[in-house]
């Protein structure tokens, strides 16, 4: 009963838990066969252009199905967990929360599968949820989901229900506007949160019942998006509707990897690479009239920018500008707001005197302002800043294919009601 309630109020609605449940029973059936084919679809897709994926499985199914899971990861797939059952953590006490994330682990790492990432089921999460994944060893969080405006861009009309449909997933998730956020990862409490970025198959599919071509157009849309802000795109999809999307996302794959400059890479890939990004050290001292010297200590395919000057990995370079090339913040801003500027690549400096610093942003902002508003508004005024970039190598923008997988059958269906 309350997985029903939950389900009517406010995952779907009435019409759509209706439908829903149709094309359950029209793309699960008593075994996994119609499971195994769409996942096979998937990965075809994906290895046609040389992409590994990152699947997140519910425990109890991988341990209803331990083989398939299994053959999964031998076909080059990383694999991470979603809920030990498919249910809301938002509701969940911390106790609960931290019995529950433990056990999805242990029973997945019990398969011989090597476990680093989560994701939560229904996208959400509360404030204990980290320090439930923290305590069990989990390295990343793939959960929080921003909103991008591909849909009015693409100008694809939304019925008043489909419109409707949408924002109750928005809410349901706290999907957090991509326009006025952020969209790149960060650490907090020592884990690194990736976040994932609707629309997706879900929406696409079921509640807009979106042409393939539309739904091209959506997610490329959503890259060059992506690439033009040098953020992050984490694909959401769900195994159960390859057949229906598999067209979309090759051209999509194809489109991105045409683009030449958009890093593609599995979420345990992302996360390593941002810590040791994230750790990375630099000092900037005056050397001369107009000069700065720049020291670094980082990861060797980490970028350091600064005007037209470019250092790769540790090392030091020597920038011609007349003013610091650093931002300046008083000490009332936030660590929260620090750590947002460090994630986009900004080098701050808290205190002290802003007098000959590139930026001062109590000149700015007031300090009460949003981090991620923070960060959008440095980017305006980034000229004559230091910038390590976001993404390895030279990589402009990163993209990352993800698919949750929650049952593999009816069985498993029917018993996700018992076990909400
Ligand atoms: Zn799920």
């Amino acid at each position: 009963m309350r997985w029903l309630s939950f389900v009517l109020s406010d995952s779907r609605g009435p019409r759509n838990a209706l439908s829903r449940l149709l094309a359950i029973v029209e793309r699960f059936g008593f075994s996994p066969r119609k499971s195994e084919i769409n996942l096979r679809i998937l990965m075809d897709v994906v290895e046609r252009h040389g992409v590994c994926p990152t699947l997140l499985i519910t425990a109890v199914t991988a341990l209803r199905h331990a083989d398939i899971i299994r053959g999964l990861r031998d076909r080059g797939a990383e694999m991470a967990a979603h809920g030990y059952v498919h249910n809301d953590y938002a509701s969940l006490s911390a106790e609960q929360q931290r019995r529950q994330v433990q056990a999805a682990r242990t029973s997945l790492e019990g398969l011989g599968l090597e476990i680093r990432g989560w994701r939560c089921p229904y996208s959400r999460w509360n404030g204990d949820t980290l320090t439930a994944l923290g305590a069990a060893g989990f390295e990343y969080d793939a959960t929080p989901v921003y909103d991008w405006p591909a849909y009015q861009q693409e100008r694809i009309p939304l019925s008043d229900d489909a419109r409707e449909d949408y924002q109750r997933f928005v809410d349901l998730s706290s999907a957090r506007d991509a326009l006025t956020h952020v969209v790149l990862p960060t650490v907090v409490e020592g884990l690194v949160q990736l976040p994932m970025s609707i629309p997706q198959d879900e929406d696409m599919v079921d509640r807009l019942h979106l042409d393939l071509d539309s739904m091209s157009r959506v997610w490329i849309r959503m890259i060059r998006d992506m690439r033009e802000r040098g953020e992050i795109f984490v694909m959401c999809l769900h195994p159960e509707r390859a057949a229906l999307f598999a067209a979309s996302l090759d051209a999509t794959l194809d489109e991105a990897r045409r683009m030449g400059d958009v890093w593609i890479a599995p979420c345990g890939e992302i996360a390593d690479w941002w810590r040791t990004r994230d750790a990375a050290q630099l000092t900037v001292e005056p050397a001369g009239e107009g000069c700065w010297r720049i020291a670094v200590t980082g990861p060797d395919a980490m970028e350091t920018v600064c005007a037209s000057d470019r250092l790769t990995g540790s090392g030091t370079m020597t920038v011609r500008t007349p003013r610091k090339p650093v931002v300046h913040c008083g000490p009332a801003w936030s660590n929260a707001t620090r750590q947002r500027l460090h994630d986009a690549g900004y080098w701050v400096e808290q205190g002290g005197d802003p007098a000959g610093l590139a930026l001062n942003l109590d000149a700015v902002l007031p300090p009460s302002s949003p981090a991620d508003a923070v960060v959008l508004k440095v980017r305006e005024h980034a000229e004559g800043l230091i910038r390590l970039n976001p993404w390895p190598a030279g990589f402009r923008a990163c993209l990352s294919i993800t698919a949750d997988i929650d049952v593999l059958t009816l069985y498993d269906f029917a018993m996700r009601l018992k076990e909400f």
